[in-house]
């Protein structure tokens, strides 16, 4: 398929790549060029705008930072919704606010253009690997059109329904839970380690027996060994999850308390000058307010 690939950042790039090798024809675009110029000897296009890698595709997938990027990549006059032809498809995987896709969406209809949603679970490594768990939502017949590019990039596409924020709300939520899991295996493994337990053990234990759950492992095993860098995912876009999972549940008056709290630790990091350390660097916090180093 003729894909326009937009965003070529930790996760984009490698996702480019595995449809590289799946055979797919992808036109490379990316705010720093050089990053695009990379993919070339592996057979990509490169454009020099979101509007050029979009003409002639029949396919464009945005993975870019935040709203913000996402809203100049699309909405610009060298933008996307420029060059994409009538009939054509975006596929969002960012992470992005549900107003801002519910924005796109009427954007692209005014165009003549699709539009669905396929935001990822997973971390650069995944990526690498077409690991990635993608939960997509939109027009069946669009996810059907989508899915050959989705089964090479993840392991997994869950539809989660027909409107295109339903898998924005999905992703917020998760990474609200993943949020809340760095957050309390923080305090705990702090209060373990106060009472001399080591921390790979305790780990150990709890991941092999009540809670053998990726989430548990993965970040389990990066506070344990205080391993923060290089990130990941950096705290400055967990926050920017977290703060989106607010804003979607304040829109429906669904309180988020636990993303309050968990909010202003991210805060509290970021004004420590952790701002491009891992997200579960927020245990970092629990172990000096438990007045360990
Ligand atoms: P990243 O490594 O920071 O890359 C961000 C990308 O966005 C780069 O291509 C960057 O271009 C571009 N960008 C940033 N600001 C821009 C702007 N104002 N205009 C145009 N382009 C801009 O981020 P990532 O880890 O790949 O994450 C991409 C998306 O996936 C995010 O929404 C993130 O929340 C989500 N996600 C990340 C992970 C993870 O573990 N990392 C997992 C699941 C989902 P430059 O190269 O020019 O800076």
């Amino acid at each position: 398929m003729k894909v326009a690939f937009l965003g070529l950042g930790q996760m984009g790039e490698p996702m480019a790549q595995n449809l590289l090798r799946a055979g797919h024809e992808v036109t490379a675009w990316n705010r720093t060029t050089a990053k695009a110029e990379g993919l070339k000897s592996q057979g990509a296009k490169v454009a020099h705008s979101p509007r050029e890698a979009a003409q002639n595709s029949e396919l464009a997938i945005t993975m870019l930072a935040d709203d913000n990027a996402v809203r100049a990549a699309v909405l610009h006059e060298q933008g996307l919704a420029e060059g994409l032809p009538k009939g054509a498809l975006h596929v969002s995987m960012s992470t992005i606010s549900v107003a801002l896709s519910r924005e796109l969406a009427q954007e692209h209809t005014k165009r003549g253009q699709l539009y669905m949603t396929a935001p990822v679970f997973g971390r650069p490594d995944a990526a690498a690997a077409g690991k990635l768990f993608i939960a997509a939502a939109g027009e069946k017949s669009l996810v059907d059109r989508a899915m050959p590019v989705l089964d090479t990039i993840g392991q997994r596409v869950f539809v989660m329904g027909d409107k295109p924020e339903m898998a924005n709300v999905v992703k917020l939520s998760g990474n609200f839970l993943i949020a809340a899991v760095i957050e309390s295996l923080g305090e705990a493994i702090a209060l373990a380690r106060k009472y001399g337990i080591d921390p790979h053990r305790y780990v150990e234990f709890l991941t092999s027996s009540l809670f053998a759950a990726p989430v548990y492992k993965t970040y389990g095993g990066l506070i344990a060994n205080q391993n923060h860098h290089p990130a990941g995912f950096p705290m400055r876009l967990g926050l920017k999850d977290v703060r989106l999972a607010l804003a979607a549940a304040e829109a429906m008056d669904a309180p988020l308390p636990i993303a309050s709290l968990i909010r202003d630790h991210m805060l509290t990091a970021i004004s420590r000058g952790m701002e491009e350390l891992d997200w579960s660097a927020t245990a970092k916090l629990a172990a000096e307010n438990a007045g360990l180093r």
